[in-house]
């Protein structure tokens, strides 16, 4: 349990924006969850996104209310690129939503402190306070979804940057002479090692990543090399920067990191091969809370707010 400054416990209220649903969840002060609200994610996105979200943030805060736990800013976790700095989502392709102030626009809605952070930092944060991650200050948490980044905890703070942007390592070049990307830039580790570079590889055109595990599963070899090949990518480019920041754990969640040992093991062996000459390897493991990391990584963030503002800059 943690305390204010004035001695009441406090919970905290966090919300998750995926490409399919909104998930939110109110958290005690022991840091159990007492509520969840969900709603599919508007197809339409933009504006009906933010609305969504406007709904799910007075329903929570309601029942925090109702039971009398005082609770943190609302903390949005959203994907894409987030100005945490200044409230506003600058470009998430997948909500359609670009350059929008959504702190402003929640929080004058539901008259309550709101905060957006990005989705990968909070399911860090997440798995680092209840998940994969207990018990350690300085981890790092690889997401690998439809894209692939990071996000990097050090002495129990999740890191920022300047911007508010590190962790963007899908954007590293993993390939001299590779495909073009997303970005305009050619061989990023994004279009050899994500979701749909994972299908593609394997010539798999429906079904995703799912289809490929499936398929690996029953022995097809183009599956299990694609899926071989992308931990390959994803551990040559990853050991430097382990190695650089001194770290030896590293969560891996997302919806690709489903795909379970054939992509874990093979991450693990890449670490064991390029770290042989260091003291200690890093350790793969796969994040405890699944598809809630990120929606318990907001809430506790959001408690987190409400203890401590000062310690707590990202
Ligand atoms: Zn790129």
């Amino acid at each position: 349990m943690t305390m204010t400054e004035t001695g009441s416990p406090s919970g905290g209220i966090g919300i998750d924006v995926g490409g399919s649903k909104i998930a939110g969840v109110v958290i005690e002060p022991s840091g159990s969850v007492v509520a969840r609200k969900w709603m599919p994610t508007p197809k339409e996105g933009g504006r009906a996104v933010v609305e969504a979200c406007i709904s799910v943030a007075s329903g929570l805060l309601e029942v925090a209310r109702a039971g009398g736990i005082a609770v943190g800013p609302v903390v949005i976790g959203m994907p894409g690129t987030v100005d945490s700095v200044r409230g506003i989502v600058r470009d998430a392709p997948v909500l359609k939503i670009v350059n929008y102030e959504v702190v402003a626009e929640v929080q004058s809605a539901v008259g309550h402190p709101t905060t957006v952070i990005h989705d990968v930092k909070a399911a860090a944060f997440g798995e680092l306070i209840a998940g994969a991650g207990i018990g350690q200050a300085d981890v790092a948490y690889l997401n690998i979804g439809t894209g692939v980044s990071m996000s990097f905890v050090f002495d129990w703070q999740v890191y920022r940057g300047v911007r508010g942007l590190a962790g963007e390592i899908g954007h590293v070049r993993a390939v001299a002479d590779g495909i073009q990307c997303n970005c305009g830039r050619y061989g990023c580790l994004e279009t050899v090692a994500s979701g749909p570079a994972i299908a593609r590889a394997a010539g798999i055109t429906v079904g995703g990543v799912e289809a490929v595990a499936a398929a690996a599963a029953k022995g097809d070899a183009r599956a299990i090399n694609a899926i071989h090949d992308a931990a390959g990518h994803l551990g040559r480019v990853l050991a430097d920067y382990m190695t650089v920041l001194d770290l030896q754990l590293l969560m891996v969640g997302g919806g690709v990191s489903e795909v379970g040992p054939l992509l874990l093991d093979r991450l693990q062996e890449v670490f064991d091969e390029q770290l042989a000459d260091v003291e200690a390897t890093v350790r793969v493991v796969p994040a405890a809370l699944g598809g809630e990391s990120g929606v318990l990584g907001a809430a506790h963030r959001s408690q987190l707010l409400r203890d401590d503002r000062r310690r707590t800059r990202w």
